[in-house]
């Protein structure tokens, strides 16, 4: 049978026929005990490099296993050079925007530190791996990077130029501050925390060549929901659903 296995993981290793994948212990525990897996099972691999691959169980047990890559399901499908740049807020709702950019295909995930960011710092490893997991479960073939927590004015002074900042500015909600046309390839979005940006951020922001400021309506949203909003209005017009 030559459908596509329901099941999905990523693996950090080389995605070729005939490698053999060994097994982390939480690895192994998700799909034997889990997942309930057997030898000879098939599964869909991925690595955020070389596409999606069938896999197939060789080896099983509780602490680990091996996998044998088998034949090749889908090539790799990078999403548009989209960045989400956003100020960290409570644990849980970090965690969901950074599930949901990774769906939403953001290229890249880059927490950014602004006045009123109440988070001192993320937990990279945990933010990448809700990314990942994203990914396995969207059937997508590219993880996106999180990014280490900087600085907003960092970011901004090392900021790329051939890169459009499109910067979420809730003073415009309801004006009609809408997405212009472009002809730049790379871009990235800005979103505040829940306490808006400050004043001299904002003035920053709108001196700067690259930014374009936008509305996203006519109400202020939850900094979660303005990045889910963000991405799907640019994706929408500039990126991989047209
Ligand atoms: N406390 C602020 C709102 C912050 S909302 C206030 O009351 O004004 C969190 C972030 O979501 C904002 O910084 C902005 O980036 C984005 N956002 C929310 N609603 C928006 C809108 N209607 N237009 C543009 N950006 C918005």
């Amino acid at each position: 049978m030559h459908d596509t296995p329901k099941i999905r993981l990523y693996v950090d290793h080389p995605l070729a026929d005939g490698e053999d994948v060994s097994l982390s212990r939480a690895q192994a525990h998700y799909l034997f005990a889990v997942m309930r897996l057997r030898c000879k099972d098939q599964l869909c691999l991925i690595n955020g490099r070389d596409g999606a691959w069938r896999g197939v169980v060789t080896q099983a047990d509780k602490r680990g296993g091996t996998l044998q890559v088998v034949e090749q399901l889908q090539p790799m499908q990078f999403p548009p050079d989209l960045w989400l740049l956003f100020a960290p807020i409570k644990k849980a709702r970090t965690d969901f925007i950074v599930e949901k950019a990774a769906e939403m295909g953001a290229a890249r995930i880059c927490p950014v530190q602004t006045a009123y960011t109440n988070a001192e710092r993320v937990r990279h490893d945990r933010l990448q791996a809700h990314a990942i997991e994203a990914i396995e479960q969207c059937g997508g073939t590219f993880v996106p990077e999180v990014a280490e927590l900087a600085p907003l004015d960092q970011v901004l002074r090392d900021w790329p130029n051939d890169r459009r900042l499109v910067f979420a500015d809730e003073t415009l909600a309801g004006s009609h501050a809408i997405l212009q046309e472009t002809d730049a390839k790379k871009w990235a979005v800005l979103i505040g925390p829940e306490g808006g940006f400050a004043a001299e951020e904002r003035s920053r922001l709108l001196s700067l060549p690259f930014v374009s400021p936008v509305s996203l309506g006519p109400r202020i949203l939850r900094a979660d929901t303005a990045a889910v909003a963000a991405l799907t209005l640019i994706q929408s017009i500039w990126g991989d659903w047209t």
